[in-house]
């Protein structure tokens, strides 16, 4: 029946700021200081999101910078796009437009099911370079969802993924299994 639903959802963003550690933390629940290497790795897990298993794919792309990081595989038959750049790096906030009008362009959509995620909020009392409203106003421009998390401390880390199921359930015809 319709009640499993595939999805795939890729994790993109500027050179570590933390896209492996937080989808670990999601698929295994644990945190490993400096322990990823940067190769691209697809995952599956089974979500449930109002009442509906979802048979997710995430795809965690390895570092990338603004020229490389879409490749055309990261935009085809991909629902959903977590974005993700660290609190502590301007850079990498810099970078998420970029990407976000890479993939729109790409997509040819005005706009796509798309979570934006300010990372290592762990690490925000000392060394936060980008503040919260900042990234909850590019996601209203670009009609993202917005959340921070830590990777470190689980803190929204399945938060990250449910939004983004709602995200792409949005632009979803009912009952759609593709
Ligand atoms: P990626 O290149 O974007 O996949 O980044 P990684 O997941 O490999 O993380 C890069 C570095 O940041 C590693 O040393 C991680 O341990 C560290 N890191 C990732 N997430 C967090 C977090 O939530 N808090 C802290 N303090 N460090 C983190």
């Amino acid at each position: 029946g319709d009640l499993l639903k595939r999805r795939k959802i890729a994790v993109l963003g500027a050179r570590s700021v933390g896209k492996s550690s937080l989808v670990v933390q999601f698929i295994e629940n644990h945190f490993v200081e400096g322990y990823y290497p940067t190769i691209e790795n697809t995952f599956s897990k089974s979500i449930k999101y109002k009442g509906v298993e979802y048979d997710c794919d995430i795809i965690d792309t390895a570092g990338q910078d603004e020229y490389s990081i879409l490749n055309a595989k990261h935009a085809i038959g991909i629902h959903g796009f977590v974005l993700v750049y660290s609190v502590t790096s301007r850079n990498s906030f810099n970078m998420i437009q970029t990407v976000y009008d890479k993939i729109v362009n790409f997509c040819g959509l005005p706009s796509i099911p798309c979570v934006i995620v300010g990372a290592k909020t762990d690490l925000q009392n000392r060394n936060r370079q980008v503040q919260p409203d900042e990234g909850e106003n590019l996601a209203k421009e670009n009609h993202a969802a917005w959340v921070e998390t830590s990777a470190k401390n689980n803190v929204n880390v399945g938060k990250v993924f449910e939004l983004c199921l709602a995200e792409i359930e949005k632009r979803t015809p009912a009952n759609q299994t593709e």
